[in-house]
């Protein structure tokens, strides 16, 4: 049997409490993951500090960039052990851990590498009343122990996101994967050790949020900053627990994001994205769409074509061919999406398509498959128009003006992203300037320049990744005044 072990001080370490980790495929026992204690998560902290004190801290830029380039390049000459790893433990199509997770997961030691050694800081001379005047100039400098809390979805690319910057920028991490996905973040334990990185500078708890490794880390006084991905009400907890000490963090939390397409729009370019961002990954992209406003003259042909191309998707075990869809990460959020499906029924939704369990073949029928569903008939004040399912499913709702839909649009508690697809260019520069979210995309969805500013208004978040952005989080600017 597989173990999926901690990473703590370099080494990996094996722990007596142990927890089963199922493929959401066809449910069966693919390893036991160590639960890490108070004592592992201890163990982890001090030596993420010594780490700062150690040749990770004395490192160059140079130095420590050209590791992490080196980092990247091991994730790639790994790279198929590091889809089979992500695809067992989410269950998601190989073809989309090859040109997603995966890639994206090296990207992100590179662009950050390349952000840190480009960055400039302030400089501002200053007159003095004894005409000598002053100089003023900024240094970055490390946060220190940074605490990585992450969810399942995207695991090895959301982590990344979040272990690139902060080790660029000299901080050491204790990274806390999802329980669901334990083997990416642990794999990558041996790529930091094959790649020089110095022990303790990454660190790897396993374990699950209440009095467990989540906890036992958010709430350690030697980390000094907190990076959490995950639902709202789980941020809203950790955020309370970086109270204590006033510590910062940075949460990428959840949404309800709404796509609105004009009567203007290219349909096949609005379907095409749109069927994207509502059921790649099985719709668990907090980015993605579950609420779809369309203009009236457009709404019954854009359901007939969201329904065709549902319908469309071929659903299968991660190494089938011309897969596009898999299966829930879990059993457990299977229930939870289903409990959706019923309460949109209950509501009075007419479902277009989808809305069960599909007819899976031989083992796979244990695995945690729902259809994709699409809903109408249903306004805004219902369950499925508030609610984050993240799972394949989307509400289509009719609209006739342009404010009218901006209001709609943002009467949410979220605020992450939105996709407006017209072909007049003033309106999309208009609408897009004022829906409450932090990101939009215009005839798109999902396109990334890692050089923007990521992250959610709202309910969806507090603070910006991304680019430079991602340097004030995990850097102290401190202001040196010199005076001549
Ligand atoms: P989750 O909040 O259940 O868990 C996220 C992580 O937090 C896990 O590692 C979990 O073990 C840990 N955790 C749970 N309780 C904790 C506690 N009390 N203290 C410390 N750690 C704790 O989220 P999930 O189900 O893994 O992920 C899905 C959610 O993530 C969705 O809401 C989705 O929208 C959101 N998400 C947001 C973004 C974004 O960029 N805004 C990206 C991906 C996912």
């Amino acid at each position: 049997m597989k173990q999926i072990l901690n990473f703590i001080n370099g080494e990996f370490v094996t722990t007596k409490k142990q927890f089963e980790k199922r493929t959401p495929v066809n449910n069966s026992l693919i390893g036991m993951v160590h639960e890490a204690g108070q004592g592992e998560v201890n163990a982890a902290v001090e030596a993420a500090r010594a780490a700062l004190k150690g040749p990770w801290g004395k490192m160059t830029v140079v130095e420590r960039t050209d590791i992490l380039n080196k980092v990247a390049d091991e994730i790639i000459r790994r790279f198929d052990e590091f889809v089979k790893a992500e695809c067992a433990d989410t269950g998601k199509p190989e073809s989309l851990a090859s040109h997603l997770d995966i890639p994206r997961g090296a990207a992100n030691f590179k662009i950050f590498a390349d952000v840190i050694k480009n960055a400039p800081t302030e400089f501002f001379e200053m007159a003095t009343p004894d005409g000598r005047g002053a100089l003023n100039y900024a240094v970055r400098r490390p946060v220190g122990v940074v605490g990585v809390v992450c969810p399942w979805n995207l695991p090895l690319l959301l982590m990344t996101w979040k272990v690139g910057p902060a080790l660029a920028c000299g901080n050491t991490v204790v990274v806390k994967p999802s329980e669901e996905t334990p083997s990416t973040a642990t794999l990558l334990g041996e790529v930091m050790n094959a790649c020089g990185v110095p022990k303790g500078v990454y660190n790897v708890v396993h374990g699950f949020g209440p009095n467990s490794a989540g906890e036992f880390l958010t709430s350690h006084q030697g980390v000094n900053a907190i990076t959490f991905t995950g639902e709202t009400r789980t941020g809203e907890v950790i955020m309370k627990a970086a109270a204590t000490g006033s510590r910062p963090v940075s949460l990428e939390m959840g949404g309800k994001n709404p796509a609105i397409v004009f009567a203007d729009a290219n349909l096949d370019i609005a379907i095409e994205s749109t069927l994207r961002s509502c059921f790649a990954n099985s719709g668990q992209v907090c980015l993605g769409t579950e609420r779809v406003y369309v203009e009236r003259p457009l709404f019954d042909n854009f359901v007939v074509a969201l329904k065709k191309g549902a319908e469309e998707l071929k659903i299968g075990a991660p190494s089938e061919s011309n897969v596009n869809m898999g299966p829930l990460v879990s059993q457990e959020h299977r229930n939870k999406v289903l409990s959706y499906y019923k309460k949109a029924v209950e509501e009075g939704a007419t479902v277009i398509t989808g809305g069960g369990i599909p007819k899976m073949a031989g083992d796979l029928n244990e695995g945690a498959w729902v259809e994709p569903t699409i809903w109408v008939g249903l306004d805004d004040s219902s369950t499925i128009a508030r609610e984050e399912v993240f799972g394949p499913c989307t509400l289509i709702m009719p609209f006739d003006n342009e404010n009218e839909v901006i209001e709609r649009a943002n009467s949410t508690t979220y605020g992450l992203a939105a996709s407006i697809y017209t072909q007049d260019i003033t309106r999309a520069h208009r609408v897009a300037g004022q829906m409450e979210v932090g990101l939009v995309w215009v005839n798109s969805w999902f396109l990334r320049d890692l050089r923007t500013p990521f992250g959610g208004a709202k309910q969806s978040g507090i603070g910006r990744e991304g680019g430079v952005h991602s340097l004030e989080f995990y850097t102290e600017l401190k202001n040196i005044c010199v005076k001549l």
